[in-house]
C-alpha cells in the first residue's frame, strides 16, 4: 500500500510509535524515525523491521532542541530522496501536579517538545513535503477530557490540534492530508509512568470497550490515514480511545 513512499516518524523507539513504524515498513514505506535516549531499543527497532523485508533507520536527537527538528527533517529528506508521510508521535507527559505548583522551566519544556517541535517539523513539511503527502499529528483524549493536574501537557496538545487544523486547510490545494489522531489511555511506558496501576483499571472500566488501548490500535488508524483508504479524510481529530472520549 505504501510502496515507494517515505516517511519520517518522531519517537519510533518504543509505545505507540514503534507500533507506527511497524505498521508504515510492513506497508510497504521506508521510514526514519527518532528517538532520545534508548540506542539499544532503537536498534531493535531496525532489526526487527529489517527481519521481516522492510527499511527503517534510526535517528537520535533530542526534540527540545530549537535547531533539531529541521535537521532532522533535513536529513531524513537526503536520506530518503523526498518526503511524503509524517508521523509526529513523540512527546513528554508527567506526573500530575496543579498549575499552583507547575514553574515555567517545567511548561516551556513540554511545549517545546509536544509542541514547538511539531510546528517545526510541519514548517518543514509544508515547504518541502511532495504533493499528495500525509501529515498526522498524535494528541490525546485529555484535550476533550479535562483532568486536573495536565495542564502543561494538555495545553500542549491542545495547540498541536490547532496547528493541524490550520495546516489541513493551506496544505489541502496541494493534496496534502492533514490529520489528528487523539488516543485515549494506551498500554506503553509514558501511561504506567504517570498513573498507578489502579487509576489504569479504573480507566479500562470507564472505556466503553472496556479495557486499555494497545500501541497497535493507535497505529492502525495512523495506518488509515497515511495509506490511500485515507485519501478524503483531511483536518479531523480521529479519537482512538475505545469510546473514551
Ligand atoms: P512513550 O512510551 O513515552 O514513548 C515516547 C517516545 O517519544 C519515545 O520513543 C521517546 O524516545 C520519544 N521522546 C520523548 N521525548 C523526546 C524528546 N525530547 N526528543 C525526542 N524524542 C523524544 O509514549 P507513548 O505512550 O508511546 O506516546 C506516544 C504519543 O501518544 C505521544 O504523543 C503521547 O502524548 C500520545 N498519547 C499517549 C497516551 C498513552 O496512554 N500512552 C494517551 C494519549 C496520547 P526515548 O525512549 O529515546 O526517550
Amino acid at each position: 500500500m505504501l510502496e515507494g513512499k517515505t516517511a519520517v516518524v518522531t519517537g519510533g523507539s518504543r509505545g505507540i510509535g514503534r507500533a507506527i513504524v511497524a505498521r508504515l515498513c510492513g506497508d510497504g514505506a521506508h521510514v526514519v524515525f527518532t528517538y532520545r535516549t534508548d540506542g539499544e531499543a532503537a536498534e531493535a527497532v531496525v532489526s526487527g523491521v529489517r527481519a521481516k523485508g522492510g527499511q527503517a533507520r534510526a535517528m537520535r536527537l533530542d526534540l527540545a532542541d530549537p535547531e533539531g527538528p529541521e535537521e532532522l527533517m533535513a536529513a531524513a529528506e537526503a536520506l530518503l530522496g523526498g518526503l511524503d508521510i509524517l508521523v509526529n508521535n513523540a512527546a513528554v507527559s508527567h506526573a500530575r501536579m496543579p498549575l499552583a505548583e507547575t514553574d515555567v522551566t517545567f511548561f516551556d519544556r513540554v511545549m517545546a517538545v509536544n509542541t514547538r517541535s511539531v510546528f517545526l517539523t510541519m514548517r518543514y513539511a509544508a515547504r518541502r513535503m511532495r504533493d499528495g503527502g500525509r501529515i498526522v499529528n498524535i494528541s490525546s483524549v485529555n484535550t476533550a477530557r479535562p483532568v486536573p493536574g495536565v495542564g502543561p501537557y494538555s495545553a500542549s496538545k491542545g495547540a498541536l490540534e490547532q496547528l493541524t487544523a490550520v495546516a489541513a486547510q493551506e496544505l489541502g490545494p496541494r493534496g496534502i492530508t492533514v490529520n489528528t489522531v487523539s488516543p485515549g489511555a494506551t498500554d506503553t511506558e509514558m501511561l504506567h509512568g504517570a498513573n498507578p496501576p489502579e487509576a489504569l483499571e479504573t480507566v479500562a472500566r470507564m472505556t466503553p470497550l472496556g479495557r486499555l488501548g494497545q500501541p497497535t490500535d493507535i497505529a492502525d488508524v495512523v495506518g488509515f490515514l497515511v495509506g490511500p483508504d485515507g485519501r478524503w479524510v483531511t483536518g479531523q481529530n480521529l479519537r482512538a480511545s475505545g469510546g473514551l472520549a
